[in-house]
């Protein structure tokens, strides 16, 4: 078991593997830390055992926060998890690369996950987390992904799960939770009111909540998506990766994925170019950014990307020292960019994304527009989360053809296409 304790990322206190998350001394985050001093090694032999694991994020388990170990011949880790996450294609995307004005441009298509969205990669490493700790009842504050994730793998786990989201939240994520038997709690108020009464909640109950006492281990997940994609372009890194952000952690997670597997061997090369995409109704970071600030300014969100409405980012600095430090950038589009981004990626590569992966290609866009991007880069454009989910961002943006069922009625009805 790799491992090791956590420790505050502002003043390095130490503090065991519990269901703990925030220093007493400073009050900085807990961050998991691992020795690999057994897992280093022979390159070529690490490299084996890792594609020889499970096809989903299990594969990766030397490298999660779980006392078990990596898994066993027989799969006996994955009988633990219930669903399975991860394993999301990567998508070489040549019509849309064209359409920018680039080479190399690679979609990592997430909503490909059990419920739909990333956050199956952090609740499974959370929620596996919580059972080892002994919790039996799950739960989160959510901007609506996170809820179908917690409900769903309460499900499948056979534990008790509440999910506390925002009232006015999209209704296809609300019913996409409730069909697991999750107790789903609409609070009349945005996420930040959400997180302050689950933070709440968190110190008076037994529970785990999974992205708060938890936090630890559920933010673990999110490397997952860096290994996948480094194993995927042949144990290569990206040159740049275009990531939305939200709390910032998934942002800065990729990015510590592959710092991981570059100290010890497994990749070779320059960190990425991280990006930041936010949308301009609720871009605290891409704000700091912009102002050169080293922290973000809570704002009071008001944008259709609502998976992405967090007005207070827990892990803002860190975001924002990430997008400096490897020349990148945190950038924030409009509504409406939103709706066209989510309209170019389906047209140019048949992917159909949420409101938040509509924000990451608008910001891809952006760049290019903006000449950010060298065109021989090699750019991976993180996709998280299902088109079905938020159908009212491309409601009347194209037409129906309704004809009575005749071929002159389509004739006369339908423009088509002059062959020649
Ligand atoms: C939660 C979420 C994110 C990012 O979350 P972080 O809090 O920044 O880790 C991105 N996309 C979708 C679709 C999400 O649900
Ligand atoms: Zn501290």
């Amino acid at each position: 078991m790799a491992v090791s304790h956590l420790q505050c990322k502002e003043c390095k206190a130490q503090y065991p593997l519990e269901a703990v998350y925030v220093c007493e001394t400073c009050f900085g985050p807990l961050e998991v830390v691992y020795d690999h001093s057994r897992t280093s090694g022979d390159v070529g032999e690490l490299r084996r055992r890792i594609q020889g694991g499970p096809q989903n994020i299990w594969r990766y388990a030397d490298f999660l926060p779980l006392a078990g170990g990596p898994p066993g011949p027989s799969g006996r880790l994955a009988s633990r998890v219930g669903l399975p996450a991860g394993c999301t294609p990567l998508i070489r995307a040549d019509r849309l690369a064209e359409r920018l004005g680039l080479r190399e441009v690679w979609v990592k298509n997430d909503a490909a996950n059990p419920t739909h969205s990333f956050k199956d990669r952090v609740v499974s490493v959370a929620v596996t987390r919580a059972r080892e700790l002994g919790f039996e009842t799950i739960a989160c504050a959510s901007t609506g992904n996170l809820a179908n994730s917690v409900a769903a793998h309460g499900a499948a786990l056979g534990l008790d799960s509440y999910v506390f989201i925002p009232s006015n939240l999209e209704e296809q994520k609300i019913l996409a939770t409730g069909v697991y038997g999750a107790k789903v709690v609409a609070v009349e108020g945005n996420y930040d009111d959400v997180n302050r009464l689950c933070t709440e909640l968190c110190a008076e109950r037994d529970w785990a909540f999974v992205n708060i006492n938890l936090r630890p281990y559920y933010a673990e997940g999110s490397k997952t998506l860096a290994f996948e994609i480094a194993e995927q372009l042949g144990w290569e890194l990206p040159d740049r990766c275009v990531v939305p952000v939200a709390s910032g952690s998934l942002f800065t997670k990729i990015a510590r994925g592959f710092e991981e597997w570059r100290e010890l061997g497994l990749l070779e090369g320059e960190l990425p170019s991280m990006n930041g995409a936010q949308a301009q109704g609720c871009s605290p970071v891409a704000s700091a950014f912009a102002d050169g600030q080293d922290v973000c300014r809570p704002v009071k969100p008001d944008t259709i990307a609502k998976s992405l409405a967090i007005g207070n980012p827990a892990d803002g600095p860190y975001a924002l020292d990430l997008a400096r430090r490897t020349g990148g950038g945190v950038d924030a589009v409009t509504d409406d960019e939103i709706r066209a981004g989510i309209k170019l990626l389906a047209e140019t590569t048949g992917v159909f994304t949420e409101t938040a992966g509509g924000v990451t290609t608008a910001v891809l866009a952006k760049l290019a527009a903006r000449g950010d991007i060298d065109p021989d880069e090699r750019v991976v454009l993180v996709i998280t989360g299902e088109g079905l989910k938020t159908l009212d961002a491309v409601r009347g943006t194209f037409e129906t053809h309704t004809i009575a069922p005749t071929v002159d009625a389509f004739e006369a009805g339908v423009p088509q296409t002059v062959s020649v």
